[in-house]
């Protein structure tokens, strides 16, 4: 680290210490050439993207909000809270690992959306209708089409990977078989 006052290219660090909230580093460093004390801050930079909404003004994340809006589309159904919470915590995860500055609200929808679908298809069907803002019932329509062509295209990778194990376990008793068979015949 060079000294900002001298430029000099080595400094000593004095003191490093993990702030409070545990999200920063403060070091004391003093610089060999002039003498000179000085702090730096060393933070992670993965942050929390800036919403975007859809008039184009921007506001900090806000989980309560996503939530506000899952619990509901969620209204009077039976889903446990840890799940409910599980399911925003992922949400959160997979925003912050965007990486990105920004997001829009729409792919938060997405997210949320695709979250509520493990959860319960009436309230998918509630957030769609409400997020979407169905004009007719055609849109609605469309809407329990396109779930049930998501379930649909999940399931079909679900059962290709039993077909998979199971084929793996043949190929396994297959192997052991010919083994004992060997064997069989050393005897
Ligand atoms: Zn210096």
């Amino acid at each position: 680290m060079k000294c900002p006052f001298c430029n000099h290219e080595d400094t000593q660090v004095l003191d490093s210490r993990v702030l409070e909230d545990g999200d920063a580093i403060r070091r004391r460093r003093r610089c060999l050439s002039c003498d000179r004390r000085f702090t730096t801050y060393e933070r992670a930079e993965l942050m929390m993207p800036t919403v975007v909404k859809r008039d184009g003004s921007r506001m900090s994340f806000d989980p309560s909000r996503v939530r506000a809006s899952m619990e509901l589309a969620l209204r009077k159904l039976t889903v446990p809270s840890q799940e409910v919470d599980a399911a925003i915590e992922r949400i959160r995860e997979s925003i912050l690992l965007t990486g990105e500055r920004e997001i829009n609200t729409e792919e938060i929808g997405d997210r949320v959306l695709e979250e509520l679908l493990k959860l319960d298809q009436v309230a998918y069907i509630r957030f769609a209708s409400v997020y979407k803002s169905f004009n007719d019932i055609d849109e609605f329509v469309q809407a329990i089409h396109e779930m049930q062509r998501v379930i649909e295209a999940n399931n079909g990778r679900a059962a290709k990977s039993s077909i998979e194990k199971k084929a793996v376990k043949k190929a396994a008793k297959k192997t052991t078989a010919t083994t004992a068979e060997k064997n069989q015949r050393k005897k």
